[in-house]
């Protein structure tokens, strides 16, 4: 959809060479006249000036059309078909702006009847495609989450987004965000801007969520950014929590937070669900929750919420052994992925076979790629179209320290790419955050067959000697030094000794120390070991389930006009699997005999678990399927005689003729994606009659 931006580059250069000759053009005029040219040289040059004008306006309208993906002139503006999707949606109860009658808030929204089956249909879809199918363990937390659990895995202290405020209003605005509208703005209507200027947003853009705090503060100065209401100046960039604060109990004693994620929940149950599971790992636990995010300024609709169902799990793996036995069944898969050095060098995603990203080290483990693999096919499943799917690596900065690896996978919509699962390799930074706060070892065993000897790297701080040198942020330093793996504790023994002293990077203060030979004593030593004791990595796949549900809208909206030809008919594709309703039930005409055998087969396919609705309102044939094509419903039954009825497929608008009684069952073994509708079409007879498209 998006024109390429080496063509893009091309016509902003055309564009500045047209306007440069027409200037030189000008000025020839302005002599002519001075110097008291005839009036047919004069009128000559201007009709050249004009013809050089022409020019431009056209260069300029290709720019236009290359930008907004619109070349061919066929595909609706975005903002257009948002709008036409969201009205829909809302028109149709899928989702209702929460509290609307005391004019809603922000970032908090209802799902309705036809949104609440389609989030339960999605939702059993991930219990089927992870917990069942991957044997995961589910667990059902609290949100209301006591203090100290988030002050360990580091909410409390670092769960913020950067914001600014209106200096004289006070109004707040996330930073990123100001800045990612500045770019995409110039680059969208700022004809004139020089190919270098838009590769440096473009730039910009694509680096952005790697900014720091300072960096994003220079930047919006730089390009002059003001409040987007006022005009008014803006503040430096400052971190904001973005955790609801609560009290537990009436005096106010204890404090809590409404969990800003499932995922501490199944941290904290470690031990047991290890437990449970006969101390074996690799294992996985599952949850699925609500989660709360004060989010700053939520501006686009169901993708940005203050309340959202989140579906996370956590695989605890060996940090030694990240092979994953089903590795081999999703290796062949191919989709696109955007490596961090493609996004760095301003490259965009490509097809990459997901066995080669793992063997070219592109993707860090099996087990990460496995569940990239595995969040691919749900997707896929679902009804996201793969053209507009991709999974992004997590830039350097991006990335927490303690992560070995991190992808989001992202899908396209008419907001732009949005990361809807989150895939990351946390290594073992969440159990050892929980251990130390706790004391509780969240810790797995391999018990050895036969004692081994083992060499262990003793790394003992001197803390006298670093609290001397470092005081408040000796804790820091000592942590950083007792975390350092083999490798690194090594070479730094190695330069201890030969140099007396080396820099050592402490991740936690953010900046580089000197570390003294005095400081800390680092050594081999030999033992009999019976067990081995570590702490378990965690790979998370986090699934933020309303940013999945729009996309899908969004991807299954298409417009189709009345067979009059008048109207244009909105129609959701959602495959059975997620259609809030599988199928209707219409009798042709008011008609008491009509309407009991519809009666009798809407009974049936509740019988067969198939959801269903009958509508026996006089309506038109044509508006009551328009009525359900428009709630993404693929069958329609419509009852025409006492033994036969046709059934309507709602992309094809194909009819076929089935008996009453087996009507269930063919919308059992459709909808169950048991056979498609092709396999039906040809098994029973076509049924082509006036009313078939109506
Ligand atoms: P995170 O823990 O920030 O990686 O978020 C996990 C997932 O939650 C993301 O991949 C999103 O799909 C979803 N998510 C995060 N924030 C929001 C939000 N404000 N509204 C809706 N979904 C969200």
């Amino acid at each position: 959809m998006a024109a390429t931006s080496s063509s893009e580059d091309s016509l902003r250069r055309a564009l500045a060479d047209k306007q440069s000759t027409i200037d030189a053009h000008g000025n020839v005029i302005r002599q002519l006249k001075s110097s008291g040219a005839s009036k047919s040289e004069i009128d000559d040059a201007v009709k050249a000036l004009n013809a050089l004008k022409l020019e431009k306006t056209s260069i300029e309208n290709q720019l236009k059309a290359s930008i907004s993906g619109d070349a061919n002139g066929s595909v609706v503006s975005r903002d257009a078909f948002r709008q036409a999707v969201v009205n829909t949606l809302e028109r149709r109860l899928f989702y209702i702006p929460a509290f609307k009658i005391y004019r809603g808030v922000a970032g908090l929204y209802d799902y309705g009847p036809p949104g609440c089956a389609v989030k339960s249909n999605v939702l059993a879809f991930w219990r089927q495609h992870f917990v069942l199918e991957e044997d995961m363990l589910e667990v059902d937390c609290p949100c209301v989450t006591p203090e100290v659990v988030l002050k360990a895995s580091g909410h409390v202290d670092k769960f913020t987004d950067l914001m600014v405020k209106d200096e004289k209003t006070g109004n707040c605005y996330r930073a990123d965000h100001l800045l990612k509208d500045y770019c995409k703005d110039k680059l969208e209507n700022d004809l004139t801007m020089s190919a270098d200027k838009a590769a440096e947003l473009k730039h910009v853009l694509a680096v952005l969520d790697d900014l720091s705090g300072e960096q994003l503060g220079a930047k919006i100065k730089e390009y002059g950014i003001v409040a987007p209401d006022t005009k008014n100046p803006l503040s430096d960039p400052y971190p904001f929590n973005l955790m609801f604060q609560t009290q537990i109990g009436p005096s106010g004693a204890s404090t809590g937070y409404m969990r800003p994620e499932t995922a501490q929940g199944i941290f904290v149950n470690f031990k047991d669900l290890y437990y449970y599971n006969g101390n074996k790992l690799p294992f996985a636990a599952a949850q699925i929750g609500q989660a709360f995010r004060n989010e700053i300024s939520p501006r686009q609709g169901l993708l940005r919420v203050r309340e959202f169902t989140l579906a996370e799990i956590e695989h605890f793996v060996d940090p030694d052994d990240k092979s994953h036995p089903k590795y081999s069944e999703v290796s062949n898969l191919e989709f696109l992925m955007f490596p961090r050095n493609e996004q760095m060098s301003g490259q965009s995603a490509k097809r990459l076979c997901l066995g080669e990203a793992v063997s070219k080290g592109i993707v860090n483990n099996q087990t990460l790629a496995y569940f990239i693999g595995r969040v691919y096919l749900f997707l896929a499943r679902l009804g996201i179209d793969e053209e507009r799917l991709r999974f992004r690596q997590h830039l350097p900065n991006e990335m927490a320290h303690y992560a070995a690896d991190c992808w989001d996978a992202e899908i396209e919509s008419s907001y732009g790419w949005i990361e809807c699962v989150g895939i990351a390799d946390r290594s073992a930074y969440d159990l050892r955050a929980h251990t130390d706060k706790s004391g509780v070892a969240l810790v797995a065993q391999e018990k050895f067959a036969e004692p081994k000897e083992v060499e262990k790297l003793i790394i003992t701080p001197v803390k006298k000697e670093l609290g001397l040198a470092f005081k408040g942020n000796q804790k820091m330093v000592v942590e950083a030094l007792e975390a350092m793996n083999e490798k690194e504790a090594m070479d730094m023994k190695a330069a201890l000794d030969t140099k007396g002293e080396v820099e050592f990077e402490v991740c936690t203060l953010e900046k580089t120390v000197t570390i003294k030979n005095n400081m800390v004593s680092i050594s081999k030593e030999k033992k009999k070991e019976h067990q081995r004791v570590f702490t378990p990595s965690v790979i998370e796949p986090s699934f933020g389930i309303g940013r999945i549900i729009y996309c899908l809208y969004e991807h299954s909206f298409y417009m189709r006009p009345s067979k009059a030809g008048d109207e244009q008919l909105n129609v959701f594709r959602f495959p059975p699997l997620v259609a809030p309703i599988k199928c209707t039930v219409f009798p042709l005409v008011q008609n008491q005999q009509y309407e009991e055998v519809a009666k009798q087969i809407s009974r049936s396919l509740t019988a067969a678990g198939i959801s269903n609705k009958k509508d026996i309102t006089g309506t038109s044939i044509g508006k009551r399927y328009a009525r359900t094509d428009e709630l993404g419903v693929p069958f329609a039954v419509t009852v025409d005689s006492a033994s036969s009825v046709t059934i309507r497929e709602r992309d094809s608008k194909d009819q076929i003729r089935v008996n009453v009684d087996e009507v269930a069952a063919v919308i059992k073994e459709v909808s169950e994606g048991r056979c498609t509708w092709d396999d039906i079409l040809q098994k029973y007879p076509a049924h082509t009659s006036a009313s078939a498209d109506e």
